[in-house]
C-alpha cells in the first residue's frame, strides 16, 4: 500500500508515572495557582503542572496592568467586594512593593502590579511541601479509566512522563484537560474576543501620564487616526508602577480580518508576529500624538500574546450574559463577580456592559463542573459560560476565587465524586479562608 504522505505515525508509547497525587491541577495561571495552594492548605497532595517556566499565566507571560475584578466603583471610590484568596494576593504585593494601590477608572478600579514582584509571590507560594511543581509541561494525555481521570501525561524537556491523581482540575484557560477527557467544550471561532500583544514602554514622563484620564488618551489616538495611523484600538490601559515606566494595553490583533484561532498554528504563529508589529505602529504614534510620550522606547512585550477566549466548558450550569447583567445570586454561590461584561470585538473601542455601582453576581458551584466527569473540575477563564458572560467572568480576581473554591472542593471529593461534594461545607470552608459571598 502506497504510504499516505498526509499524516505521520506517532507510536503509541508507555510513559512513566513520576508522580501520584490526591489533587492534580492542569496549568498555572491565576487559577491554578489558587487551586494548587487552596487544595494543599485542605490537606491534600497536590501536582501542579505548567507549560511554561513560571507561574501566573496571563497574568505573567502575556502580562497584564492590572487586577481587575476586585473592586466595584461606588460614589467615585474602589469598594473592594472580592476577597479570599485574590485578597490575600492583594495584601502580599502591597506587602512585598509590587503594587501602587488600586486605580479607578471610568466606572471600576482595578490594581496595578509589578510583572517580577508577582512571579516571585508565586514562587513563594507554591514552595510547599505538599505541592510538586512541573515547569516546562505540557499535558498532552488524559487516561481515562472506568469513566474516571486516572492520569495524565505530558511532553517535558526530557520527553514524556505522567502523574496519576484522585481529583483533576482544569486550569488551562483553553479547557485542554475537558478536550483531552471528551467532556463537553464551546469553541465558537467567528464570536471570539480580539487578542491583545502587551507592551511596556520606557523613557516616559510618568507624572504627565499619570494625570491623563483614559478619554484624553482615546482623544490623542484618535488624532493619529485622523493623521493616517491605522491604529486598531484607540481606547484602553495604561497602567505604572514604576517611574518612566507604563504598561500598555492597547493592542487588537486580526488575522486576515477575523479574531487568530488559537488551536491554529499558522494562525497564532501570523498572530504573535501581527501584535509585535502593532508595537512599534502604537510606539510611533504615542511618540508624535501623546504628551510623555516623545522619547518612548519599546522596553519589552509579553513573552506570548494575550488570549482573552478560546474553550469553554459546556458545564452542569452555563452562565449567561443574563446572570450577568440581573446581577443574580446562586444558592450554590462559590464566588462574587462585580466585573462589567468587557468584550473586545470589532470597532476601534471596546464594548462594556455595566453592573449597579456596589452590584455583583455571584458563579454558581455548578459553572465549574463539567457533565459526565467524576473527578474533574475546571476553573478560571474556561468556566461554563457563554461568550457574552466570559467577557465578565474571565478577570483575574475572578479567576482566584474560582481556583480556590475548586482546590477546596477537589481535596475534599478525595476519591469521591466533585458532584457530590456538599455545597454548604464548601462555602462554609471558602468563608473560613476568608472569601465573601455576600459582601
Ligand atoms: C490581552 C488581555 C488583557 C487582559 N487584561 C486584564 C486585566 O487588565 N486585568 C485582569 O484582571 N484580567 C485581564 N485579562 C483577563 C485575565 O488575564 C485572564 O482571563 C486570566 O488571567 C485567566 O487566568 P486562568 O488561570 O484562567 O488562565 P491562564 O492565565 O490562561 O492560565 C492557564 C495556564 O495554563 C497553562 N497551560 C495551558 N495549556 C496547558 C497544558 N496543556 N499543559 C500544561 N499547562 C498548560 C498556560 O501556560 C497558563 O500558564 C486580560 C486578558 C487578556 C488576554
Amino acid at each position: 500500500m502506497p504510504q499516505d504522505l498526509s499524516v505521520i505515525n506517532v507510536p503509541v508509547r508507555k510513559v512513566k508515572v513520576v508522580a501520584e497525587a490526591d489533587v492534580v491541577v492542569a496549568g498555572g495561571g491565576a487559577a491554578g495557582i489558587a487551586a494548587a495552594v487552596s487544595a494543599a492548605r485542605e490537606g491534600a497532595n497536590v501536582v501542579l503542572i505548567e507549560r511554561l517556566g513560571f507561574l501566573g499565566g496571563t497574568m505573567t507571560a502575556a502580562t497584564l496592568g492590572g487586577i481587575c475584578g476586585l473592586y466595584s466603583l461606588v460614589d467615585g471610590q474602589p469598594a473592594q467586594l472580592v476577597f479570599g484568596f485574590a485578597d490575600e494576593i492583594r495584601h502580599l504585593l502591597e506587602t512585598h512593593g509590587g503594587t501602587t494601590g488600586p486605580k479607578p477608572w471610568l466606572k471600576t478600579a482595578s490594581l496595578p502590579y509589578d510583572v517580577f514582584i508577582l512571579k516571585r509571590i508565586f514562587d513563594r507560594l507554591v514552595d510547599e511541601k505538599r505541592i510538586t511543581v512541573f515547569f516546562h509541561s505540557t499535558i498532552t494525555h488524559v487516561d481515562i479509566e472506568d469513566g474516571r481521570i486516572g492520569g495524565v501525561a505530558m511532553e517535558g524537556p526530557g520527553g514524556a512522563f505522567a502523574v496519576r491523581g484522585n481529583a483533576f482540575i482544569d486550569c488551562t484557560g483553553d479547557a485542554d484537560l475537558c478536550q483531552l477527557a471528551g467532556v463537553g467544550t464551546e469553541f465558537s471561532p467567528e464570536e471570539l474576543q480580539f487578542p491583545s500583544m502587551m507592551f511596556r514602554l520606557g523613557g516616559v514622563d510618568t507624572s504627565v501620564v499619570g494625570r491623563m484620564k483614559r478619554e484624553r488618551l482615546h482623544d490623542y489616538l484618535e488624532n493619529a487616526v485622523s493623521a493616517g495611523f491605522d491604529l486598531p484600538r484607540t481606547a484602553g490601559g495604561i497602567y505604572s508602577v514604576r517611574d518612566g515606566v507604563v504598561h500598555l494595553n492597547i493592542t487588537r490583533v486580526s488575522v486576515d480580518g477575523r479574531a487568530p484561532d488559537p488551536f491554529d498554528p499558522k494562525s497564532s504563529t501570523r498572530a504573535e508576529i501581527a501584535g509585535r508589529e502593532q508595537v512599534e505602529f502604537y510606539l510611533e504614534a504615542f511618540r508624535q500624538f501623546v504628551p510623555g510620550f516623545d522619547k518612548a522606547y519599546v522596553l519589552d512585550t509579553g513573552c506570548e500574546i494575550g488570549v482573552r477566549e478560546s474553550r469553554r466548558l459546556a458545564g452542569q450550569y452555563v452562565m449567561t450574559s443574563d446572570d450577568i447583567y440581573s446581577e443574580r445570586k446562586f444558592a450554590d454561590a462559590i464566588a462574587v463577580n462585580c466585573w462589567p461584561v468587557e468584550e473586545h470585538g470589532v470597532g476601534r473601542g471596546t464594548n462594556w456592559g455595566w453592573l449597579s455601582p456596589g452590584g455583583y453576581c455571584h458563579i454558581p458551584y455548578r459553572s465549574l463542573l463539567p457533565r459526565g466527569a467524576d473527578n474533574l473540575l475546571v476553573a478560571g477563564r474556561c468556566l461554563s459560560a457563554d461568550h457574552v458572560a466570559q467577557a465578565s467572568l474571565r478577570v483575574t480576581a475572578n479567576c482566584f476565587a474560582m481556583g480556590q473554591a475548586a482546590g477546596i472542593a477537589a481535596a475534599m471529593a478525595a476519591d469521591g465524586s466533585v458532584g457530590d461534594v456538599a455545597v454548604s461545607a464548601l462555602q462554609d470552608s471558602l468563608t473560613s479562608r476568608g472569601a465573601v459571598l455576600a459582601p
